[in-house]
């Protein structure tokens, strides 16, 4: 089974509607929609949910005020400064002590040492993950909670149920919707990937992206390739996209063309592949076998 990791450097550059269209193309895929934080494959595929489960960044600590009698204790025993103390709105005479969600790593010791045994540690449920059945293939996919963190650990878990359905039901390929950008979400979807496909645009800020994608590859030891999306939209850039491309040993294995059919197949949601016959399709195609001749 092979594993093909699909990023860019930014969002907006049609990699999603790329994916979908790759599927179409592959032998048996399965998905798996790694761009947690703003997940929509699921609307060109339109998966049928075979089993929903709740997902939990980690524990994190919250004190229960009714219990909590101001000691302060909490506070001098984190060191990661996550406690704060207020003065108590019903009573000014004595201080309330909050938990800042963001700060809080998690550790525990608080709870540990809290003589009034008044901070709860339950894990909070910050998104949700799902099996699914599409018409491409099975996909695995997630939804994180609003400004909810822990976005890289949601992608390793969408990452490893896909890899262990396609595994066990000797499915040929893994397709991944990775995230876009280069922080930490980026870095877990592409460790130990076959391959990655970094899909870029001829602008300035593209070609900007691309280099910092192929830092962020080449560091991490992932063989990587370059598909240029709407190549027709500046020639010059894209023909310096192709030399910096080659010169980091990073190869173009496809362009395509600009087409609107992209923008009316999501509308409709199908993928360009099963929306027209025309001249992009041969593009995808050619794009396709260009990243099958990496592998
Ligand atoms: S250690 Fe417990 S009782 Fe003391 S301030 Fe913190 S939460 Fe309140
Ligand atoms: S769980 Fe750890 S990081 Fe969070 S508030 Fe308690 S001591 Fe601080």
């Amino acid at each position: 089974m092979k594993e093909i990791v699909v990023i860019s450097g930014k969002g907006g550059t049609g990699k999603t509607s790329l994916v979908a269209a790759f599927a179409c193309l592959a032998d048996r895929p399965v998905l798996a929609d790694c761009d947690v934080d703003a997940a929509d494959l699921y609307l060109v595929l339109e998966p049928h949910i075979l089993r929903q489960e709740d997902f939990s960044g980690g524990k994190q600590a919250k004190i229960i005020s009714e219990r909590c009698d101001g000691c302060g204790i909490c506070m001098e025993v984190c060191r990661f400064d996550a406690v704060k103390k207020d003065i108590h709105p019903d009573n000014p005479g004595q201080m309330k002590y909050i938990i800042d969600p963001i700060a809080c790593e998690g550790c525990g010791v608080c709870v540990y040492f809290c003589p009034q045994k008044a901070i709860d540690f339950d894990p909070p449920i910050n998104g949700k993950w799902f099996i699914s059945d599409t018409r491409v293939g099975p996909m695995v996919h997630a939804r994180l909670g609003i400004a909810e963190e822990n976005s890289g650990k949601l992608v390793t878990l969408v990452r490893s149920e896909a890899r262990r359905i396609a595994e066990e039901n000797g499915h040929p390929y893994l397709l991944v919707d990775g995230p876009p950008g280069i922080g930490c979400p980026v870095i877990a979807s592409i460790t130990g990937a076959d391959l990655v496909v970094v899909v870029t645009e001829p602008t300035v800020s593209g070609e900007h992206d691309l280099d910092r994608v192929h830092k962020l590859s080449s560091h991490f030891g992932v063989p990587t390739v370059v598909c240029i999306n709407k190549h027709d939209i500046n020639p010059e850039v894209t023909e310096r996209i192709f030399e910096e491309s080659r010169k980091n040993d990073m190869p173009v294995v496809g362009k395509i063309r600009y087409d609107n059919s992209f923008t009316k197949a999501q509308i409709m949601k199908s993928s360009v592949i099963e929306y027209t016959h025309g001249p992009v399709v041969e593009d995808v195609k050619e794009t396709w076998a260009g990243i099958l001749g990496a592998l």
